[in-house]
């Protein structure tokens, strides 16, 4: 921790000292954006109370030259990811200096901020590659009970960070809506597949984590440098077609039941700024120890992150009746069973290099009691038990027209709250075919 973290800092912008703000000095989240229907060039910007700073202008106004600021003059954020986390640091302490009450350069950078209410984003960086995991052993357990009830959970679970290798090309901004996906599926007690929309949408709740700097191709990244490879975070809906999934998962995986849409929230919060958040990563009495190349003493006393999450509906009825969305559940991160740097490490075991801007995801992050589930296909058993609205409505999957919005912030005694914003993402009605 450093002065960047300090509690008693105050921004010379009011809106982020309000108590319960996203957005105040001590997050200082990274975006890709420009101008609302302008047709900018897009760049990258800091999230400071309720506006943007435009780091392309505040590099044209050469108050505060940096390595740093050097990287974000691009259309993504790839470069400056690549840097490593000494510029992102050096950066980070820039502009807390620069956005700080007293600062003598307010006037030239109030030039610079743009209201968050007329800024439009894109994805922040080239994702590459995409892998998502599987690091909440709530979900796992609960997912599994649904598909194998005799064999839920697989025995190598506990030894191996499972994931997959998803699909990049389908990741969108928060705002993004997307036609109901249509699949080869077999209802239960039919002979043959059928080609059909899905039946059974749902969504993820995830924290998508971002990759700075690489390694080369044979190198594995050991757990202590794990996280001077990780840019930062931000929310992942990983969209699901549940029937789809169910038919084809065996024996490669998940394939075309995730590949239809996932989306992201715009701000990437990085770790550094999460660093008064850190929690010991415990395991409970009975679990295996990690192996060694996914053990670290680091690792075990602040390898877990303190990072409340939710996830709301809003239907298309309750929009048409102004009603706000509702809370579906509420988990946190520091729940999953393994951590980013064990993610990182054994995601290079074997060599494989990660480049700057690739993609995470934690898994669906589910707690262990009722309404800790992120998923509907928890909440639901699989569709089994709808979830009752407080409108009326019922939910054992998703409908046209609904929409999911996740929310995560952090938030101790002795620390400022830092919020992510919003993930936001509308199910539009299938594709005629
Ligand atoms: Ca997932």
């Amino acid at each position: 921790m450093n002065s960047t973290h300090d509690p008693t800092l105050r921004s010379w912008v009011t809106s982020a000292n309000a108590s319960g703000a996203d957005f105040p000095i001590q997050n200082l989240p990274f975006a890709v954006l420009r101008r609302v229907g302008t047709g900018e060039r897009f760049r990258p910007g800091v999230a400071i109370g309720d506006r943007a700073l435009d780091l392309r202008e505040l590099h044209a106004a050469g108050i505060a030259p940096s390595r740093g600021l050097d990287a974000c003059q691009e259309e993504t954020l790839n470069s400056f990811m690549g840097q490593g986390s000494a510029v992102w640091s050096a950066l980070r302490a820039d502009l807390s200096a620069l956005l700080a009450a007293g600062s003598e350069h307010e006037a030239a950078v109030r030039n610079c901020l743009i209201p968050l209410s007329e800024v439009e984003y894109q994805i922040p960086a080239r994702i590459g590659d995409y892998t998502d995991f599987y690091t909440s052993i709530h979900h796992a357990a609960n997912i599994g009970r649904l598909f194998r009830p005799n064999d839920p959970l697989l025995p190598n679970y506990r030894w191996v960070p499972i994931g997959y290798h998803g699909r990049s090309s389908s990741i969108a901004i928060s705002g993004q809506s997307f036609p109901r996906p249509r699949g080869q599926l077999k209802p239960p007690g039919s002979e043959r597949p059928e080609v059909a929309p899905c039946r059974r949408l749902d969504y993820e709740l995830e924290i998508g984590i971002f990759v700075g700097r690489g390694n080369a191709l044979g190198v594995p990244v050991d757990i202590d440098d794990a996280e001077n490879h990780v840019f930062g975070l931000c929310l992942l809906n990983d969209w699901s077609a549940r029937d789809i999934q169910a038919w084809e998962y065996q024996p490669l995986g998940p394939f075309l039941a995730k590949s239809f849409a996932t989306t992201i929230s715009p701000w990437i919060v990085t770790l550094e700024a999460l660093a008064p958040f850190r929690r010991p990563w415990r395991r409970s009495a009975g679990e295996p120890r990690a192996l060694p190349y996914l053990s670290s003493e680091e690792n075990s006393a602040a390898g877990a992150i303190d990072m409340q999450l939710e996830v709301l509906l809003q239907s298309a009825t309750m929009r048409e009746n102004n009603i706000a969305p509702e809370s579906l559940s509420s988990s946190n991160f520091s729940d999953a069973y393994w951590t980013v740097a064990q993610m990182v490490a054994h995601h290079t075991v074997n060599g494989c290099n990660l480049r700057p801007g690739d993609l995470f995801g934690s898994g669906t992050m589910s707690g262990d009691h009722e309404g800790s589930q992120g998923a509907l296909i928890e909440i639901t058993r699989g569709g089994a038990e709808p979830t009752r609205l407080r409108n009326g409505e019922e939910r054992a999957f998703l409908e046209d027209g609904d929409t999911v919005i996740l929310r995560a912030h952090c938030a101790r005694e002795g620390a400022v709250r830092i919020g992510f914003g919003e993930a936001v993402g509308t199910v539009l009605p299938a594709n005629s075919q």
